[in-house]
């Protein structure tokens, strides 16, 4: 449906995304606690206001905090980190969301965005564990209907670090047209 152009978005300025993100993290607090994970929380407050569709950014959180327990052994740790930064010249609201995986090979690190591609388990002891291989296309779609920026990192300890920016007013946001393609 995205790639046809097919959904309505519906922007509005969402006045402190903090709390947005808080209310989604907060929501994975039972699943962590289930899955033998620490869950560790900062959000820079307050965070200026952004232009945003906020049910399609809580599906981008949803989706990688999913990640995040799907693919983390027992008795790691997920963090994720909130805060205001300059990207190329302009303000943007950075997340993080760092975990204790196995992580990502540095060659598949762009490829895990594409439609349907899954970390082969012969590369990394991460097998899919039910998953489409969609969520990661799907959140860069709206990142980039958002005018922002989603990319995936090894940290030098291990692990997954998946960052998102969304600018900061949303101008680009407000002048993008209703279709857009997957990159
Ligand atoms: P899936 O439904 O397979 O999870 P995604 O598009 O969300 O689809 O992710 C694509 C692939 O990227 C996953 O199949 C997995 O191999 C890898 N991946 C995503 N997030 C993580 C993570 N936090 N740690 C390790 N591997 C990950």
């Amino acid at each position: 449906k995205i790639e046809a152009g097919r959904i309505d978005w519906e922007l509005e300025p969402i006045e402190n995304p903090a709390d947005l993100i808080d209310h989604v993290v907060q929501t994975f607090r039972p699943l962590a606690a289930e899955h033998d994970l620490a869950l560790k929380v900062k959000t820079t407050r307050p965070l200026p206001t952004v232009n945003g569709d906020s049910d399609r950014l809580i599906q981008v959180i949803t989706n990688l905090m999913n990640n995040a327990v799907k693919y983390t052994p027992k008795g790691g740790s997920i963090s994720l980190i909130t805060d205001e930064t300059a990207h190329a010249g302009s303000r943007v609201i950075r997340v993080r969301i760092t975990d204790t995986g196995p992580g990502i090979p540095d060659e598949q690190l762009e490829a895990i965005f594409d439609r349907f591609h899954q970390v082969r388990q012969a590369d990394v002891e991460n097998k899919p564990i039910g998953g489409t291989g969609l969520g990661l296309a799907i959140c860069r779609e709206v990142v980039n209907y958002h005018g922002g920026r989603i990319w995936a990192e090894r940290p030098p300890k291990g692990g997954t670090c998946v960052t998102f920016i969304i600018p900061v007013g949303g101008e680009q946001a407000s002048l993008a047209s209703g279709s857009s393609q997957i990159h």
